[in-house]
């Protein structure tokens, strides 16, 4: 495997940076001080980076139909456009970093992941959103393990955000470069306790289609084990099921 720093995406507010729309920041100490200390970081303000001042109006979501846009409600202005142009050509970008995870910033607009605040046409909020550009990063690389700093602070998932992250630079580095069906099935061999911990039903699943793989289309074979392996992975481990490992 390879001995590059691992790169990790990053909300650029979580390292310190003063960037919010405040412009403060959102400094996380375990990400600064502890796991920065193993990762090489790529920091990213989406805000910023389409040219948002800091300080700035804070701007949201607004549910508009079937559509949610990014808006400052100040000044009616509509940002959805620029937002997933920019988020497309940045994501591009990022693909030549060869992150093996990210993490972003609860609740914001740009970079929440979940129950971000969606805002109705009479201003009433409901928890159900996600941020524009934390929604392009997920369908650009719905393999990446992507997590939200508050999250972390739960030390199972902390510690499952962590095994997928090594998990997703081994996998990458199998399909790096000309590899063939024993380095997949030598693969899948390694990982099998880890496998197993997580989800003994997606061990047997990865295993039938090494089993199959001879007579499949390559592209078919690594996108399928690649997807399943990481969605096996994100379940977080039962302590039954770890000590049935043992
Ligand atoms: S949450 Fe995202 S957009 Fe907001 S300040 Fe932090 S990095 Fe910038």
């Amino acid at each position: 495997m390879s001995d590059a720093p691992i790169r990790i995406g990053v909300s650029a507010c979580l390292l310190g940076q003063e960037v919010r729309y405040d412009g403060g920041h959102k400094r996380d100490p375990f990400l600064v001080e502890t796991f920065g200390r193993y990762v090489e970081w790529v920091h990213v303000c989406p805000e910023v980076e389409i040219g948002l001042g800091t300080p700035r109006d804070p701007i949201r979501l607004e549910r508009a139909g079937r559509d949610v846009r990014l808006v400052n409600p100040k000044t009616g202005i509509d940002l959805t456009r620029k937002m997933r142009t920019y988020a497309a050509r940045r994501l591009a970008a990022l693909e030549d970093q060869d992150l093996c995870g990210y993490i972003l910033k609860k609740d914001s607009p740009s970079c929440g992941l979940e129950r971000v605040r969606v805002y109705d046409g009479q201003g009433v909020p409901s928890r159900n959103g996600r941020g524009l550009f934390a929604d392009a990063l997920l369908r650009r690389c719905p393999n990446l393990p992507v997590e939200e700093e508050g999250r972390l602070n739960d030390p199972r998932i902390r510690e499952n955000f962590v095994e997928r992250v090594f998990a997703y630079r081994r996998l990458r580095s199998l399909f790096a470069g000309r590899w063939t069906i024993g380095d997949l099935a030598r693969f899948h061999t390694a990982h099998k306790l880890q496998l197993l911990s997580h989800s003994p039903k997606a061990y047997a699943t990865l295993g039938r289609l090494v089993a199959r793989a001879k007579g499949m289309p390559r592209d078919r074979v690594r996108a399928h084990y690649g997807a399943e392996f990481m969605k096996a992975l994100s379940e977080l481990r039962t302590p039954r099921r770890h000590a049935s490992d043992q």
